[in-house]
């Protein structure tokens, strides 16, 4: 039997139940895909990013963004009788209840699982976790914890200024580790172990030689004076370890086959890859991730799981969240709106 809520504001959060989808590989009459809508969304997502598969959540439907210019008016002073629901309990949903309740509104959370957070989620020993279709029972030890989504937080990012407010503790985070290794399926370095400092090694030294050798040759075109190129070559020497000849020759940033420590000998290297070889299998195409500036150090990680700033959301919001409130519809009124349970 469904249940409606009329309220005169609310946040819009629509996700419709996935039906099943069956596709035929055309010209074939062996091969019959059975997949999910989800499988298909995921299929995208892994293959063109998130907001390709947010495009189609789009196309599909399934996705509707309201229009900002159709929300009352939040800002305290015009509607402090109305109550604001708030569709999710995620962390957007008690963000929000949050800050209104800071401006003098009172709030419902509707909440379609039995537990906050949304994705913003850690997983522990007894937790049962259902994805496409499976279902898998947490055995960690006590104390261990996986989180399943985010993790990673910047250190400008908004999130710091709650943590902050709401005492959850904040670690670093080691965003990159170049001690690990890396494998391409493409070109002839295709399925074979490589360590990521390596790679990151010779593709910026043969950058650097190139670049070395088109300044040398006045082949930029920029009008540069001697003691221009003289502070360039200098730059670009050290940016990709060249030698004195601004050849490289794998030494320097790669790591050590054989470290002399204090002896007489001299450290060995393993010769570096070939140039070509490495772009072939687009070995640097993913260097780049961590500059971009969602990822620069320090990044941080909340302490002890991210579930943790859920909870404090949790903790500081008044307004009652009612779980296993899964909305299903939402009307536009005259006066207000109206959900359907
Ligand atoms: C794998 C992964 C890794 C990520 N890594 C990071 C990271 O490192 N750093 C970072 O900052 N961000 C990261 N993100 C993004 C981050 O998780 C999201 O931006 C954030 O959690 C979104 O919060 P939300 O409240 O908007 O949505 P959600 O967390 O999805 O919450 C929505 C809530 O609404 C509820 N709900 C849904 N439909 C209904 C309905 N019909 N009725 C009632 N309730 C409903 C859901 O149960 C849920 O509780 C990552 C995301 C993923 C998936």
């Amino acid at each position: 039997m469904a249940r409606f809520v009329e309220v005169l504001a609310g946040d819009l959060v629509i996700l419709s139940l996935l039906s099943r989808l069956s596709l035929r590989v055309p010209n074939t009459s062996c091969y019959t895909v059975q997949m999910t809508r989800r499988d298909l969304l995921l299929l995208a997502a892994n293959a063109y990013g998130v907001n390709f598969a947010y495009g189609m959540l789009e196309d599909m439907g399934l996705l509707i963004k309201p229009e900002p210019t159709d929300l009352d008016s939040l800002s305290g002073q015009t509607v402090k009788k109305a109550t604001v629901l708030i569709l999710g309990a995620g962390i957007a949903g008690m963000c929000a209840a949050y800050e209104l309740e800071q401006l003098g509104y009172s709030c419902v959370l509707l909440e379609a699982r039995h537990r906050t957070g949304g994705r913003c989620y850690s997983i522990r020993r007894g937790n049962t976790v259902e994805e496409s279709g499976q279902k898998q029972v947490c055995e960690f030890e006590h104390g261990a914890f996986f989180n399943p989504g985010p993790t990673r937080v910047p250190y400008w990012h908004i999130t710091v200024d709650y943590c902050k407010k709401f005492r959850v503790a904040l670690a670093p985070w080691v965003n990159v580790n170049e001690g690990a290794y890396v494998f391409q399926t493409a070109g002839k370095m295709k399925g074979q172990k490589i360590r990521l400092r390596d790679a990151i090694a010779d593709t910026t030294g043969y950058m650097a030689e190139l670049v070395a050798k088109s300044v040398k040759a006045d082949q930029v075109d920029v009008a540069l004076t001697d003691a221009d190129k003289t502070q360039m070559l200098t730059y670009i020497s050290r940016f990709g370890f060249l030698d004195r000849d601004g050849k490289y020759r794998g030494k320097g940033r790669r790591s050590f086959k054989t470290y002399a420590g204090a002896g007489p000998a001299d450290s060995e290297f393993d010769a570096p890859y070939d140039i070509k070889d490495l772009f072939e299998a687009g070995m640097g195409n993913y260097f780049h991730f961590i500059d971009a500036n969602d990822q620069q150090s320090t990044m941080l990680e909340i302490v002890g799981g991210v579930d943790n700033l859920a909870k404090a959301f949790q903790r500081n919001i008044a307004s009652p969240i009612h779980f296993g409130c899964e909305v299903s519809d939402i009307k536009n009124l005259r006066f207000g709106r109206r959900c359907r349970l």
